[in-house]
């Protein structure tokens, strides 16, 4: 896919784009997948690379979606992210280089601690089919 501009603002609605492409944030219990419970593979909204399975996400209650580890390291990208004043890690799509969201040290300890937060419009749920 090209990298400039135009293209991604045909692809995207234009919250996608605020978000995955200028590194924006929806409001919490926004978005469609925070309280979702379905089984199945979450994938990047724009390449559609497969990021998080549906047994990795917990209720964190904090109105995003939020996964304890991704699918395949190998598809995603962490990224020491400086803005507004704090040091956290950015979750990117290795892919495509889409803004996911972020990671925490937060998460369930039994499943190693780790919360990966991520925005439901960057995401797009594979359900597993019912038979
Ligand atoms: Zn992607």
């Amino acid at each position: 896919m090209a990298k400039g501009g135009e293209d991604w603002k045909k692809r995207l609605s234009p919250e996608q784009y605020k978000i995955l492409r200028e590194q924006g944030t929806e409001a919490p219990f926004s978005g469609k997948y925070w309280n979702e419970h379905s089984k199945g593979i979450y994938r990047c909204a724009a390449c559609g690379s497969e990021l998080f399975a549906s047994d990795a996400k917990f209720d964190s209650g904090t109105g995003w979606p939020s996964f304890t580890e991704p699918a395949n390291l190998e598809n995603i990208e962490l990224k020491e992210d400086t803005s507004h004043g704090m040091v956290r890690t950015e979750v990117r799509c290795k892919k495509c280089g889409s803004h996911l969201g972020h990671v925490f040290d937060d998460g369930p300890e039994e499943k190693g601690g780790k919360r990966y937060c991520i925005n439901s419009v960057c995401l797009n749920l594979t359900k597993e089919s019912q038979n």
